[in-house]
Formats: C-alpha cells, structure tokens, sequence
C-alpha cells in the first residue's frame, strides 16, 4: 500500500473499480460526504458510472486506465473479488489501494479460499479440491453424498453450481463445467446461515456490524433479518470467528464472512472481500452504513459506529419481479418504514439483483411479517 498522508479527506477523489450495484452505493456514500469518485468499468450503463464524477470505460486490465485512475485518485477500493490481482498491484504503486491484493487472490479462488481456510484452522463444510475427472471418486469418498461441485473461479448466486448424488453425476457436472477446476463440497443439512460483516482498519482495529441471518432462494439471497435469530452466544462466536479471519487475513478494508449453521456449529462459507449484499439492512438501520465504513477504511477516518438503531428485515428485489407488468411499488411505498433502494439497471433478467428493501420495526416479529407480506404483494 502506498504511503499517501492519511486521513484522504473531502474533495480528494476516490476510485473503485467496478460499477455495479455495490460500487453505486460506495460512491453515494463517498459522494455524500464530499469526496469525488471515479470508476473503472467497461459497462457504459454501469449503475455506479450514472452516480460517478468520472466514468472511465474500459476493461479492468487497461494499462492506460489503471494509469488514469492511479494519478486521478488517491485511493482505490474494488466492489467485486473477481478483479484481476494485478491490477491493484499495478494501482498500488501510485495510490492506496484497500483491500490489498494479497488478501483478493486468497479469496477469489474457491479452492485457496476454502485451502487457507482450513490450514488455519477455521471449521467448513468436508470438501475436495478436483482439477480432472480422475479426482472425482475420491473426493466424493471424502465428502460423502449428496454434495455440491462449485467451479473454484467465476461462480456467483448459485452460478457455476451442481447439485451432484453419484459419480455418474459428479462426471457429467465437471464436463458441464467444461473440466475447469472445482471445489466439491459435502451438502450440509443447515440449521440456519448467518453472516457479519466487518471493517478492519491499517492498524487492526475492527469494526463489526450485528449478525445477520440470511435465507436464500436458489442459492441467490432472498432475506436479511436482524437481529438474527440465534442465541447471544453463537452470534458473539460469529462474529469472533469473522474478526479471526480478517486479522488472519492481514485485512484493510470491509469484507464479509458467510457462515453455515449446522447442529449448533459455524461453518465458513465464504468471504467477500468487500460490503456484502447481506449488509444491505445497514443503510436504513444502523449508524454507520457498509458503504461509509467502506469510505472511512479506505480514506483513513476513524471507523463508524455500527450500532443497530432498529431491527430490519432486508429483502432483496430480482429481475423476475419485472415480468407481468412490474413490480406493484404503490404497496411498497404506501408504508412509511420501507425503505426502497433501487439500483439503476434497465434491463431485468431473471435471478438480477435489481434492487432491494429494508422493513424497520421496534417489533422484530413485525418486521419481518410486513416484509413477507411486500415481498408476495410485489
Ligand atoms: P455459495 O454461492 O457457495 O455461497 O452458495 C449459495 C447458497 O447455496 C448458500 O448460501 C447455501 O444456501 C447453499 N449452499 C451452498 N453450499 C452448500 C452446502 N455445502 N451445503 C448446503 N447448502 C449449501
């Protein structure tokens, strides 16, 4: 990381690369507090580039464009774990960059992820690494049936995902996958999944926001609610064990840690170098959102208090809702405690994240009955 004068304050300018929904809420918050931003992203339509101050079209490995952005900003962050290494390898030479490139590569890949995972110590669900069809009996030997081949690169919301019960099947998956490398893991009979969210700043300190508990539909998120409905003692073990991971990790920045629940155990799912749809919940009900924690880690400020103001339920809104004439926003929006975030994308296709709602309710069995109600009534 370069050796910029820390704090960045308002009116430097901030850079991100990646324009989707996660990046649109960073410049938000960034623009919010007087900062100017930039983003790199190939997509002209990117809904972070229609709230940017400057939208730099081209791809994420453009020498020309990672130079721009270099000179322009005084410190760059990404939305997204799939950003070439490189590049913030390149950026760092003349900007801050957080998270740094190091910590990407761990998680980009699902085969180092869960690798690094295990040799330190943190409990996953059983899984084996395949790179060939030869691999296969044996992994499933270790993880037992039914499991999941995951594709270790590239794979998001269930994407890049196969539910497999013999090897016969395990085959035909991997080929599907066109033989690239996998990550088989044993299917876990979950209790519930869970998730923190977290900043960790140059000298260690953290700051994490409450445990959210997450439903998901199709491997794609449905359903944040918070406070999540686990006993005080597994939600403080959560968020140890994502406090763990990032200090593990040497990690300068905000990342989420999903967890599985299974017979009152934690397993790690993942890690998302980056805010996290599962802290969407934190933009309408805690003091500090994700996406000023992004802006504070990233620019040297002190962290934000990540105090919960008010139980929430978030629901998320996918492109599906736009078939039949569109999503019903008069049901929505005739209630006073709904908050409606939509991100900017014209074309909704089905499983797209295309926006998402946050329910607030002192009642937390409140909240969470009005949001079932807007999410059928949508
Ligand atoms: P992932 O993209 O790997 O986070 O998977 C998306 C979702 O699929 C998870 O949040 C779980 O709901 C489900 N899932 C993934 N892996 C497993 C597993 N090994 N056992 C049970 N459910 C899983």
């Amino acid at each position: 990381m370069s050796s910029k004068a820390l704090p960045i304050l308002p009116g430097a300018t901030l850079g991100i690369l990646g324009g989707g929904q996660l990046g649109r809420m960073f410049t938000i918050a960034a623009r919010t507090m007087g900062y100017r931003v930039m983003v790199l992203d190939p997509d002209p339509a990117s809904p972070a580039g229609q709230m940017a101050d400057v939208h730099v079209r081209a791809a994420y490995t453009d020498e020309a464009a990672l130079r721009q952005l270099g000179e322009a900003c005084a410190a760059v962050t990404t939305e997204f774990e799939n950003v070439p290494a490189a590049s913030l390898v390149t950026l760092a030479k003349t900007c801050r960059v957080s998270p740094g490139a190091d910590a990407v590569a761990v998680v980009q890949d699902r085969s180092h992820e869960k690798s690094w995972l295990a040799r330190h110590g943190f409990a996953t669900a059983p899984f084996a690494l395949v790179y060939s069809e030869g691999d296969l009996d044996e992994a499933l030997a270790g993880t037992g049936t039914p499991a999941l081949l995951k594709v270790a690169r590239f794979g998001y919301d269930g994407k890049g995902q196969a539910r497999v019960a013999t090897r016969e099947e395990a085959r035909a998956a991997f080929r599907e996958f066109g033989g690239q490398p996998c990550v088989l893991e044993g299917f876990v009979t979950l209790d519930c999944e869970v998730s923190v969210v977290l900043a960790r700043n140059d000298a260690g300190a953290c700051a994490l926001f409450p445990v959210a508990e997450n439903r998901h539909v199709d491997g794609i998120l449905d359903v944040s609610i918070v406070p999540a409905r686990v006993p005080d003692e597994l939600a403080g073990r959560a968020s140890a064990m994502a406090q763990a991971v990032a200090d593990t990790l040497g990690y300068v920045g905000v990342m989420a840690v999903e967890f599985f629940v299974a017979g009152g155990e934690l397993l790690v799912n993942e890690i998302a170098p980056r805010p996290h749809n599962s802290g969407h919940y934190t933009l309408d009900a805690c003091v500090t959102d994700q996406f000023e924690q992004q802006v504070r880690v990233l620019a040297g400020l002190p962290l934000g208090d990540t105090r919960l103001m008010s139980p929430v339920v978030m629901v998320n809104i996918l492109g599906e809702r736009w078939q039949d004439g569109g999503p019903h926003w008069n049901a929505l929006l005739a209630h006073s405690a709904i908050k409606l975030h939509l991100y900017g994308k014209d074309a909704a296709r089905a499983g797209r994240k295309m926006g998402h709602f946050n329910v607030l309710d002192a009642d937390p069995v409140a909240a969470l009955d009005l949001a079932e109600r807007m999410r059928s009534a949508l």
